[in-house]
């Protein structure tokens, strides 16, 4: 750990016995979760899978499961991606070895999915089996004006259960494969992405509740797991206690969160919150540095309605404010678990977590 020598070394150790809130890393790659382990995290607490689908040698499999007019046709795509998909937890809980490693099922905004020029539409259609012409029609079908606000998240797994299947499948196949090798059974925690409703949550736990069953009965091993949701919908925020009934754990995703409380966009937000935050409106960009007065309530009411149904239910934050220190300090003050940040933020996270307590102590 060269970065983290010497007396910068030291100042991490002071911290890390001061602290109360774990320090996990959001990371989807090996090489990511190496850094993120040799920064300090203690685990993973965003594994957005949706980067692993765009990967080049994938993405034709993808297009094509996602332009699939039916469930055969989907599928057929899902299991050309489930050893690709199986090896990438593989990797993940090796690096991550007895750590916990939360994995987020698939939540893309179902535009980045789709093909635009004509070679890849060709590419799909040569892999399909089927005329380029279909495979446009049904494109023009999917096409959605406000994707960010659309069929992404669980609304894509309670359409498309399949996919999300093929997920848990790939996770739990994956960690026994590990507890096989290593002796030390992953812990994997899966999370359900835009969830506003306890039905939602609920469809989609039976289905990762099924594929376990399966895939136990066929290794004739169990591993334990844990099913829990983003919240990053206010509405979600709202019905907390009801999301916890079912929830085992809630990680706030306050990227999404900050978007869908505030009405800004999130992709086009730095245009003008420079001239807001010049013109005294908000004290901070709120992409950056939580809105501890808008959404801080949110989370705070959310921490509060889901601990009321499920007494010590697992708390985190995993938007980008989770390596952000003045948004560390309020996830303090509201007692979280834990806050997950990108991998080079791990040891801002840890300092702030310290700092964060040590006020706490007054
Ligand atoms: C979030 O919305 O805060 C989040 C972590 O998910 P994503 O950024 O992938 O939408
Ligand atoms: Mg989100």
């Amino acid at each position: 750990q060269p970065e983290l020598a010497g007396d910068f070394g030291t100042l991490m150790e002071w911290a890390d016995k001061v602290r109360r809130l774990k320090v996990r890393a959001n990371a989807e790659t090996p090489l990511d979760a190496r850094t993120a382990r040799e920064f300090g995290a203690e685990g993973i607490g965003l594994c957005r899978t949706e980067h692993m689908f765009f990967e080049a040698e994938r993405i034709t499999a993808v297009r094509q499961m996602i332009l699939a007019e039916d469930v055969d046709g989907r599928k057929a795509a899902l299991e050309r991606l489930l050893p690709e998909q199986r090896s990438d937890f593989v990797e993940l809980f090796e690096v991550m070895a007895g750590l916990p490693v939360t994995i987020r099922l698939l939540d893309p905004p179902l535009h980045e999915f789709l093909p635009h020029e004509e070679a890849e539409f060709a590419e799909v259609a040569s892999a399909a089996g089927v005329e380029v012409d279909v495979l446009k029609r049904r494109a023009a079908e999917l096409h959605e004006f406000n994707p960010m606000l659309g069929h992404r998240g669980c609304r894509l797994g309670v359409t498309y259960p399949e996919i999300y299947e093929m997920q848990a499948r790939a996770i739990f196949e994956a960690a026994i494969d590990v507890a096989e090798k290593s002796g030390a059974a992953p812990i994997p925690e899966i999370m359900i992405p835009l969830v506003a409703t306890r039905r939602e949550l609920e469809l989609m736990k039976a289905v990762v509740d099924a594929a376990a069953k399966q895939v136990f009965a066929e290794r004739g091993r169990e591993i334990e797991y844990l099913v829990g949701t983003m919240i990053e919908l206010p509405r979600a925020a709202l019905m907390a206690g009801e999301i916890a009934e079912v929830g085992e754990f809630f990680s706030f995703g306050t990227n999404d969160l900050t978007q869908t409380t505030l009405g800004v966009s999130r992709d086009d937000a730095a245009r003008f919150l420079t001239t807001y935050v010049e013109r005294g409106i908000y004290p901070k960009d709120p992409f950056v540095s939580l809105d501890v007065e808008g959404v801080g309530q949110l989370i705070e009411l959310a921490a509060e309605r889901g601990r009321k149904t499920r007494d010590g239910i697992k708390l985190g934050i995993c938007g980008e404010h989770g390596g952000d220190p003045a948004s560390i300090a309020f996830c303090e003050k509201v007692g979280l678990d834990y806050v997950s940040a990108s991998p080079y933020r791990v040891p801002i996270a840890r300092l702030a977590a310290a700092q964060a307590a040590l006020h706490a102590r007054g």
